[in-house]
């Protein structure tokens, strides 16, 4: 039988990650991978894209109803966006506590939110909220042919 890679609960796993504007101008970059890659996840996408308003809007629609859905489009449309995607085991649950709560004041020293970000809306990153998001979101930003295949070696775990 053919592997179903991404499965939630499954070591594949997988979870979308964006490392938003103020993220890619603040040169925060590479200390938001390396802290996914340090955890143990397994970077199986990646690229950088300007996105569109039509993209952003449809990332964003379970929020359109709110009063700064306007500004979050804006802001998530205001520059480069780093689009990745992570595996292994937990990821989606795990990299959400990598990232931290939304609000930067509530995110725990240690998170990212809580370590590099004070305002709600430039908060530096989004990450996936759960298997069903998860889905939606690496199948919006990434074709199938964009994700890469390797393996660990030595495995992270069982
Ligand atoms: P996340 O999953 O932790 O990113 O949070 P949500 O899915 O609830 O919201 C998506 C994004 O909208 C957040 O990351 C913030 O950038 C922005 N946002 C959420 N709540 C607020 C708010 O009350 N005010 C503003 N200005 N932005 C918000
Ligand atoms: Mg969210």
């Amino acid at each position: 039988t053919v592997p179903v890679y991404g499965a939630p609960g499954t070591k594949q796993e997988r979870t979308f990650i964006a490392i938003k504007p103020d993220g890619v101008q603040r040169g925060l970059v590479s200390e938001i991978i390396g802290r996914f890659e340090k955890k143990g996840y397994k970077l199986v996408g990646m690229k950088m894209i300007n996105p569109t308003k039509a993209q952003a809007e449809e990332h964003y629609a379970d929020l359109s109803s709110k009063p700064f859905f306007n500004g979050l489009v804006k802001y998530f449309t205001s520059g480069a966006v780093v689009c990745l995607v992570f595996e292994g085991k937990g990821v989606i649950k795990g990299g959400r506590v990598l990232v931290g709560a939304t609000n930067p004041s509530d995110a725990n020293p240690g998170s990212i939110r809580g370590d590099f970000c004070v305002d709600i809306s430039r908060n530096l990153i989004h990450g996936s909220d759960g298997p069903e998001s998860a889905k939606a979101e690496i199948s919006m930003w990434f074709k199938d042919s964009e994700i890469t295949q390797w393996n660990f070696i030595t495995p992270v775990y069982e």
